[in-house]
């Protein structure tokens, strides 16, 4: 039996309080120690991956080099550790039904009853073993989505729980549980974090660590009876109030020393105190900048009911983020719904306001004239404009339309019988869709692309070829290329066989930003390391804003 260390990070009491953040903090505090840690995120759902999920209700759908879709919490993990996450690090019941009843066609059980215990429960613990194995790390942190009590995920916390029997010094159980501070009594409550852990002991676990999350700090008198009455040291009860940036989590979990409590309990030495250092200074960011840059991002996966997410774009939102406070700015993020831009010219106007316009990736029809009205008006009046795959699509279709005078212009997507096909979908698509096979199957994950020389997206990279993440079915039409770039539209990233169009841009001499990419940049931006093309940006908007 192999001496890796797991921890298991589960929900009480109620979703949305932060797990993902939690685990992708601790990752943080253990790795800032010397440790190699790799991160696992377990969502209990039954489809086979994220990609088929709807983002204004699922949130973002994050694509991984493999292509894999996944959770927006893979996102989280990899930009917290800086570092690509594995496929066999995301893992759903939909994936680990679809190899067990595989397998027991195949006759993989010798004509036994196929059980969801053992059998599920065995798959699922060969998963979460492989993922130790295959990230060659010493530590695997593993979220199991949903809340304890939840029926989809209990085979996940009995796969947790016989990992512990099997090897207690290996495994330790961290619960992030919800202390309510309800408005007519102004005193938070321990209570439901109680019921959460008698729950989760019902299981045959035992949390050796809870972490509180509150919209307050945790006091000592709280601490204690928390501890008293889960049966954990009040040590390991660690205080997590809501804070303004989501980066000042590691430290704050290192005021109440998690990593040493955690490595305490797994039996491992640290290589060295805790080195949060190039982090904290760059989560103070969040709080330092005094300079502001206005982007507006026109998009459509906004409103769910009476509300506005954004969770739909987080990975944009954070690349935003990167590359504003690597320039020492502070991005003032504005959503902008699609559709307000169709009809209303005095609307499209207003966005002169902004200092930098972005369209993100999307699908369908819904509000694509108002996102092209928008990409024209940034052309025409030379406002920083960025567009992200759809963003990229459209462009090249406002591009073709109103400057390569290639009327009527359009991507099948949404007129498949266009006279002007500018983006058309790729051949070996054709019959996926004809088939309803969507599942899994567009052009997903990294490609490289070749840059041309002297270009904006050249310079920005400072390297003549590159990887980016896919996912799109749709494609710049090869048959159209020449007559854009004859209107001034130079094709700047291509697949290496030439065939594909990766990045469309303006030259500088025409606008100051004016660059689409086929691909999602947005994916590899991380903290310390902002991404370049986001950062080009980012810089031409400021330069358009002036001082503010
Ligand atoms: N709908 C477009 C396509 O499938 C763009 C996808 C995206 O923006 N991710 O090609």
């Amino acid at each position: 039996m192999d001496n890796h260390k797991y921890v298991f990070v589960i929900g009480g009491v109620m979703s949305g309080v932060g797990k993902g953040i939690a685990c992708a903090s601790i990752g943080k505090i253990l790795s800032s120690r010397g440790v190699k840690v790799d991160l696992m995120k377990i969502d209990p759902y039954l489809n086979v991956d994220a990609g088929t999920m709807n983002p204004t209700e699922h949130g973002e759908v994050f694509v991984l080099d493999s292509g894999l879709e996944t959770d927006q919490d893979m996102g989280n993990y990899e930009r917290f550790l800086g570092r690509s996450a594995g496929s066999f690090e995301y893992m759903t019941s939909g994936m680990v039904y679809q190899t067990v009843i595989k397998r027991e066609r195949d006759l993989g059980y010798g004509g036994k009853c196929v059980e969801a215990v053992p059998h599920v429960r065995n798959e699922i613990v060969d998963r979460i073993r492989r993922a130790a194995k295959e990230s060659k790390s010493e530590v695997t942190v593993v979220e199991i989505g949903g809340t304890v009590g939840d029926f989809q995920n209990a085979l996940f916390i009995d796969a947790a729980r016989v990992m512990h029997l099997k090897q207690p010094g290996n495994v330790v159980f961290v619960m992030v549980s919800y202390l309510p501070v309800p408005g007519t009594l102004g005193e938070m409550k321990t209570r439901p974090t109680q019921h959460a852990v008698a729950a989760l002991n019902s299981y045959g676990v035992q949390p050796d660590v809870i972490i509180a999350r509150s919209t307050h700090s945790l006091d000592q008198k709280r601490k204690e009876k928390l501890a008293i009455s889960c049966n954990v040291s009040s040590d390991c009860v660690i205080s997590a109030p809501d804070v303004s940036s989501i980066y000042d989590v590691p430290q704050n979990f290192e005021n109440d020393h998690l990593s040493d409590i955690l490595l305490k309990r797994l039996g491992k030495r640290a290589k060295h105190t805790s080195d949060l250092k190039a982090w904290n200074a760059f989560a103070a960011h969040a709080h330092n900048g005094k300079k502001t840059v206005k982007i507006g991002i026109v998009g459509k996966y906004f409103d769910t009911g009476d509300f506005v997410l954004s969770d739909a774009y987080l990975s944009v939102i954070e690349a935003i983020k990167f590359s504003a406070y690597h320039e020492s700015v502070k991005p003032e993020i504005h959503w902008l719904s699609a559709k307000k831009y169709e009809n209303d010219p005095k609307a499209v106007r207003e966005l002169k306001d902004y200092d930098g316009i972005l369209v993100p990736g999307g699908f369908g029809e819904s509000g694509i004239e108002g996102k092209i009205n928008a990409i024209r008006f940034a052309r025409e009046n030379k406002i920083p404009y960025f567009g992200l795959c759809y963003g990229m699509q459209l462009m090249v279709v406002e591009y073709a339309r109103h400057v390569a005078g290639i009327k009527g212009a359009h991507t099948t997507e949404i007129d498949p019988s266009t006279k002007h096909p500018v983006i058309a979908i790729m051949e070996d698509q054709k019959k996926k869709l004809e088939d309803k096979n969507y599942g899994g199957t567009m052009r997903l994950g990294a490609y490289p692309c070749k840059l041309t020389k002297g270009s904006v997206a050249r310079s920005a990279y400072g390297a003549d070829e590159i990887s980016e993440r896919h996912r799109h079915r749709y494609e710049v039409n090869p048959a159209y290329i020449q007559q854009i770039e004859d209107a001034g539209l130079v094709f700047s990233g291509k697949s290496p066989s030439g065939v594909l169009m990766e990045i469309a841009e303006l030259p500088v001499k025409d606008h100051p930003f004016f660059l689409g990419t086929q691909f999602h940049p947005e994916f590899l931006a991380r903290p310390l390391s902002p991404h370049p093309l986001f950062s080009a940006f980012v810089r031409a908007a400021i330069k358009k804003g002036g001082k503010k």
